[in-house]
């Protein structure tokens, strides 16, 4: 399978403290490096995606004010969690244009699967909003991508952070799926209660461990995706929904990464040709992190 980073995703840093931090890729790519696991992926050095790009998912000027914003020295504050350093935008470029080009490798072939670990996450930028850690909406411009060749994708989440930005964008698009399973009543508290054909919000009230965790997504999205019949997958893959977690409270253990990959494996398997597009999202205690994105990518390697 197909793995896409940049190392300069870790030259984006926020303020000393912040749990969105460069160590978090490090520790993913350290334990990968040391298991052996990144020797059996054919890795590719992600480019950064074209500002005028991110007009398929933001609204027109965006992009070029976040451009604007960048500082050339020290930090600019655009949401109280939401901190650009000089190498911020660059960074969120590269894990746009990760994503941009898995997806367009995936619909080449022969590769059929891809995992993007890079950072800034992506999935609670709106059309028209950087929040929440989020800048660029990657896997919103991965399926905005790949509607240029395939007719209908679906993009499932799993962080334990609602995907407010990917359904923000795709609520009035029926082409694509979006399927999102998080901690309710959580961060960012929007659109959690929103009613369109194509948006699948499983909330899960704090406290919620594997089992039914495992019974609410199969419930909801095994429909879903048979009904809708993508023919592409991506994954909003964040890991903060794990017990050890220091920002969630859901009590997910590693082996439900494992689960929850085998059953998107199943739908790409289904209805997809096999194809799937996963990029990273959250997940903070960098222990935990790095073993649950191992155990994703090596399921998705299997
Ligand atoms: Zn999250």
């Amino acid at each position: 399978m197909l793995f896409y980073t940049h190392e300069d995703c870790l030259k984006h840093e926020m303020q000393p403290g912040h749990p969105e931090r460069p160590d978090r890729l490090r520790a993913i790519l350290e334990r990968m490096g040391s298991s052996g696991l990144l020797d059996d992926l054919n890795c590719r050095v992600a480019k950064p995606a074209a500002i005028d790009d991110l007009g398929q998912v933001h609204v027109d000027g965006f992009a070029a004010r976040l451009q604007a914003s960048v500082p050339e020295s020290g930090l600019t504050t655009l949401d109280a969690d939401t901190i650009m350093n000089p190498h911020s935008l660059d960074a969120a470029l590269l894990a746009s244009g990760a994503v941009q080009a898995a997806v367009k490798e995936v619909l080449d072939g022969p590769e059929v699967r891809a995992f993007c670990a890079v950072r800034p996450p992506g999935h609670h930028a709106e059309a028209d909003a950087a929040m929440g850690f989020c800048f660029f909406n990657s896997i919103a411009l991965g399926a905005s991508v790949a509607l240029e060749h395939v007719d209908r994708v679906a993009i499932l989440d799993f962080d334990v952070h609602h995907g407010n930005g990917t359904v923000d964008i795709f609520k009035d698009r029926p082409e694509v799926l979006v399927c999102s399973s998080f901690q309710h009543p959580f961060y960012p508290n929007r659109y959690q209660d929103i009613e369109r054909p194509n948006i699948i919000n499983t909330p899960l009230p704090a406290g919620t461990a594997s089992q039914a965790f495992r019974t609410a997504v199969e419930r909801d999205w095994s429909r879903a995706i048979a009904d809708f019949r993508p023919q592409l997958i991506l994954v909003s893959a964040g890991f903060d929904a794990h017990r050890d977690d220091p920002l969630g409270e859901l009590l997910l253990c590693d082996e439900d990464y494992r689960w929850i990959t085998e059953l998107i494996i199943g739908f790409a398997d289904d209805y997809s040709e096999g194809r799937i597009v996963s990029a990273l999202e959250g997940g903070y205690d960098l222990a935990a992190l790095a073993r649950s994105t191992e155990l994703h990518v090596a399921t998705l390697n299997d």
